[in-house]
C-alpha cells in the first residue's frame, strides 16, 4: 500500500493553490505554502499568515515599536526639566549678584554649559543624544578652570550625572523617542519589562517587602493570585512571570506564619524580661 496522497487531493495555500501547503497559520487556520508561513519576532517557532502576521496583536514587537516611535519619554522629560532648573538657577543668581567680568559671577554661566544640549535633546535631535554623555565631565573641566580649588569636588560631581548620561544612551525606551532602529531582541526586553505581568513583578516587591513588614502580606498574596491566573503561555503575546507570582504568594504566606509563630513570642519574651528585670 502507498502513503502517496494524489496531488488533486494535497492539501493546497490558500494564496498560492499550485503549491501544496506545509502549515497553518497559528491565528486563522489558513493553509500556507513555505512562501506565505511567516515567523514573528518574540514568538518562537509559530507561524501566520501574512495579513494575520501583520495585525499588531500578533506582531506585538513591532506594534511596540510604533507605540513609542518618536514620542517624548520619561528621561525626554527629565532632561527638559534638568535643563529649565538651570536656566532659572542662573537668571536667579545673574538678578542677585548681576554679571561681572569676576571669577564668582562667571561660575554661574558654567551652569547654562549643557543648557543647548538639553533643548535640543527634548527636541529629539539625534547628536543630542550623544553629546550628552560627555556634558557632566565638560563642566567639570570648566568649572575647574575658573576654580582650581575644587578640582577634587567637582569630577566627584560629574560621576553621578556621567553614569545617568550613559544609563540614558543605552535606554532602549529612548532610542525609541530617537526613531533609532532598535532589534526585535532589545524590544522583547522592554515588553517583557513593561508589558509581561507586571502585576507578578509587583507580588515580588511586596512579597519581600511582608518579610520586614508583614501588613504588606495580603497585598502580595492578593497581586500573586491575580498574576498567577493571568499567566498564559499560549496567549498572544504570551503572559509569562508564573514563578515571580508565585514567589509573591509565597513570602506573602511565609511572612506571617515567621512572625507569629518565632518573631511576636521572642520579642514578647525578649520585652518581659527587660520589664521585670
Ligand atoms: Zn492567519
Ligand atoms: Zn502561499
Amino acid at each position: 500500500m502507498s502513503l502517496e496522497v494524489p496531488a488533486s487531493q494535497q492539501v493546497r495555500c490558500a494564496v498560492h493553490p499550485e503549491q501544496p501547503a506545509g502549515a497553518t497559520c497559528t491565528r486563522c487556520g489558513t493553509f500556507l505554502c513555505a512562501d506565505c508561513a511567516t515567523s514573528v519576532p518574540g514568538l518562537g517557532v509559530r507561524l501566520y499568515c501574512q495579513a494575520c502576521a501583520a495585525r499588531p496583536d500578533v506582531n506585538y514587537l513591532e506594534a511596540l515599536r510604533q507605540r513609542y516611535w518618536g514620542k517624548r519619554d520619561e528621561w525626554a522629560w527629565l532632561v527638559a526639566g534638568v535643563t529649565l532648573l538651570l536656566c532659572v538657577g542662573v537668571a536667579a543668581a545673574l538678578a542677585q549678584w548681576g554679571l561681572r567680568a569676576t571669577r564668582q559671577s562667571l561660575f554661574a554661566l558654567v551652569l547654562l554649559v549643557p543648557v543647548p544640549v538639553g533643548v535640543a535633546f527634548f527636541l529629539g535631535q539625534r547628536w543630542a543624544r550623544h553629546a550628552l554623555v560627555p556634558t557632566p565631565l565638560v563642566m567639570a573641566v570648566a568649572a575647574d578652570a575658573l576654580e582650581r580649588d575644587g578640582r577634587f569636588l567637582f569630577f566627584l560631581c560629574a560621576i553621578p550625572g556621567l553614569l545617568i548620561a550613559l544609563r540614558i544612551h543605552r535606554d532602549v525606551r529612548n532610542q525609541l523617542f530617537f526613531r533609532l532602529p532598535v532589534s526585535s531582541g532589545a524590544l522583547k526586553l522592554l515588553w517583557e519589562l513593561r508589558f509581561n505581568n507586571p502585576l507578578a513583578r509587583q507580588a515580588v516587591h511586596f512579597g519581600f517587602g511582608a518579610v520586614f513588614m508583614p501588613l504588606l502580606s495580603p497585598i502580595a498574596v492578593i497581586c500573586g493570585v491575580v498574576a498567577l491566573t493571568r499567566v498564559d503561555l499560549k496567549a498572544t503575546p504570551p503572559i509569562g512571570r508564573r514563578g515571580q507570582a508565585i514567589t509573591g504568594i509565597v513570602l506573602g504566606l511565609v511572612s506571617p506564619a515567621v512572625w507569629g509563630f518565632f518573631l511576636v513570642p521572642m520579642l514578647d519574651r525578649w520585652l518581659s524580661s527587660m520589664v521585670y528585670k
